[in-house]
């Protein structure tokens, strides 16, 4: 037999259906564990990109905004500064001016103030205070009073309210640019009325022969730029925060002002201030770590009551003359919480799909190995003779059919079976008789072998063999027998006379006679053509003399057949000597047999 591999030894081993259920079983819990991971990995490594790319791009939507912010009041000033160089803006007329200005202020929802400032200390400016339009000027753009007007909405009706003394020459705005030549932008300051945050910006007019002969300025307000990041939809709990070269807070998405109280004045808050946790970790952070955040663009999770925040710290420039700082914050839960909520409701679905197709399959193995397991212990049934057994089945597929098959198979091995044993049982019978036939047969046929067909006595060989018999016992037991041979006297003649077969019957009657004669335990046997021989066990010369001498005495009054014959016979008799062989006791019984014919016949000799 050729020798089986590790791997034929290890499954022939194993139970069909272990071989049908394990095999899935393991690679459904290996495909879904596996598939299971690379989607969380999947989701894990996506969810941190949406994130970036977020942040990225919410991070470009602001700074777009603050450019545009910042462009416009720089771009009034320009223009108008552009006008003046080509004397299309008359000077002297301080009220059209003013009114131009005003317009310049109300298209501009950024814009809070519009002015212009020459060297001789005359300004014009225009905005709107507590909802009213004001124009305030000095007269004819010359230095002195600055008279502050209210102007209605409809014409041109001023309203003097008072005078002030103001000289614009001594404001930074002035000086800067003028000195400068180019845009100034202030710092942030907070709003003289109310705590609103805002910025100014000015441009000086250079003529073409050089000569500077003013500045125009403009002021935002900062407030609408917390509008604005309120606006910007990132994530329910995110927050975005504008910060200062200083530290302070210049708007943020959060509903907190950028202000504090301290005795009652409202004083600028520090972003490491702010009531928003995620502001104030986050700045704390990156200013505890050397502030160097505040120099390079920083993607970093820093966890904020317990919460995981993606921040993003970058550095925000117009045109070098404003630096702020960025800082975009997203709770992981915010954008992962969403997937990973999907991925948890989609993991029990998908554990409970396995599950359900490791039921369904566990089934189909079920209703498979079934009928398999019920026809394999029927098998054992027929193996343990119990021939004929049926499943019941009602199904229409191969296993059926298996099962139809073995049924009628099952039927058919009984009836062979049934028939094969009744055949026994015949062949059985058959046997018995032939057995007894054959015995019966036997028996005749011993029989045959040791009777003389003519007389129906024992013939010669079977008188030697209980010769033989009566001298082993006699040896044995040192007991003794005697054997008598008779001779009928003068036999020829009565075949002569009357015939051959009055030579049988005489015969017959002599054997009949001495048959009815000897006792039980002697045996009579015909030992030639009309000599006999009877053997008498147990007796000694003189008793079976006197037995032979009887009978002779008997047969010679006998009167025979039809012609009514006469015979008489001769005997010898001889008792058994020790050493005897079969032939001395017969030779003995012989000669006196010859003896007795000698003188003178009817007569026992011993
Ligand atoms: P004895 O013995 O007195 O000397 O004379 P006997 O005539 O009997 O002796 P013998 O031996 O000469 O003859 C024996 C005869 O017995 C010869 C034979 O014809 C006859 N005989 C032997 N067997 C049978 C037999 O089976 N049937 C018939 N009918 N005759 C037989
Ligand atoms: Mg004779
Ligand atoms: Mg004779």
């Amino acid at each position: 037999m050729k020798k089986q591999s590790v791997y034929f030894r290890l499954v022939n081993r194993l139970s069909l259906r272990t071989i049908i259920v394990i095999p899935v079983f393991i690679i459904l819990l290996l495909g879904s564990t596996l598939s299971y991971f690379q989607i969380k990995k999947f989701v894990t490594k996506y969810s941190g990109k949406v994130i970036a790319t977020n942040q990225g791009r919410i991070k470009n939507h602001i700074y777009d905004h603050l450019d545009d912010y910042f462009a416009i009041p720089e771009m009034v000033n320009k223009y108008n500064a552009i006008l003046v160089k080509n004397k299309q803006l008359n000077m002297e007329d301080e009220q059209l001016l003013g009114k131009i200005l005003l317009n310049q202020v109300k298209s501009n929802t950024a814009i809070d103030y519009a002015y212009f400032a020459n060297s001789d200390g005359g300004i014009v400016s225009s905005g709107l205070y507590e909802g009213t339009n004001r124009i305030s000027y000095t007269e004819k753009l010359q230095g002195g009073a600055f008279k502050i007007n209210e102007f209605d909405e409809e014409g041109n009706t001023f309203n003097y309210i008072k005078s002030v003394e103001f000289d614009p020459r001594k404001k930074d705005w002035y000086i800067e640019a003028d000195e400068d030549g180019r845009s100034y932008w202030t710092e942030v300051y907070s709003g003289v009325q109310e705590p609103i945050l805002g910025m100014s910006t000015s441009y000086p007019i250079i003529l073409s022969s050089g000569e500077k002969i003013g500045v125009f300025g403009t002021d935002i307000l900062l407030d609408q730029l917390a509008e604005f990041l309120k606006t910007i939809e990132i994530t329910r709990n995110s927050v975005v925060c504008l910060v200062d070269e200083k530290g302070l807070i210049v708007a943020s998405s959060t509903d907190e002002k950028p202000f504090k109280d301290i005795d009652g004045s409202q004083v600028r808050l520090a972003a490491v201030e702010s009531k928003n946790a995620v502001i104030r970790e986050g700045y704390s952070k990156i200013i505890d770590e050397g502030n160097h955040y505040f120099n390079e663009q920083i993607k970093d999770r820093i966890k904020v009551m317990g919460e995981d925040y993606y921040y993003c710290f970058s550095k925000y420039s117009y045109k070098d003359k404003i630096k702020w700082n960025l800082m975009i914050s997203i709770p992981r839960e915010d954008l992962i919480g969403d997937i990973e909520l999907l991925f948890d409701d989609f993991s029990i679905i998908f554990f409970a799909v396995l599950i359900v197709i490791l039921i369904a399959y566990i089934l189909i193995s079920r209703w498979i190995m079934r009928p398999i397991t019920s026809l394999n212990s029927k098998v054992n049934e027929i193996a343990e003779d119990n021939w004929g057994v049926q499943i019941e089945t009602h199904r229409r597929d191969e296993i059926g059919q298996l099962t139809r098959s073995f049924n009628v198979m099952s039927i058919k091995l009984r009836d062979y079976l049934l028939m094969l044993n009744n055949k026994q049982e015949e062949l059985e019978e058959i046997n018995t008789t032939l057995e007894e036939m054959v015995h019966e047969r036997t028996k005749e046929l011993e029989l045959l072998t040791i009777t003389d067909s003519l007389t129906n006595i024992y013939n010669k060989r079977y008188l030697m063999k209980k010769l033989e018999e009566n001298i082993d016992t006699s040896k044995r037991y040192n007991k003794t027998f005697s054997v008598v041979i008779f001779d009928i006297d003068y036999f020829k003649k009565v075949n002569d006379t009357y015939g051959h077969i009055e030579g049988d019957f005489t015969l017959k009657e002599v054997t009949n006679f001495l048959s009815s004669s000897i006792r039980d335990d002697d045996v009579l046997g015909r030992y030639g053509g009309e000599e006999f021989m009877v053997i008498m066990p147990n007796t000694e010369l003189n008793e079976a003399y006197i037995a032979a001498d009887t009978y002779r005495d008997e047969l010679s009054k006998l009167v025979i057949g039809s012609n009514n014959i006469k015979i008489t016979i001769s005997g010898g008799v001889a008792e058994y000597r020790e050493d005897d062989s079969i032939l001395d006791i017969i030779n003995r019984a012989d000669n006196n047999l010859y003896k007795a014919k000698e003188s003178g016949r009817n007569k026992i000799i011993k």
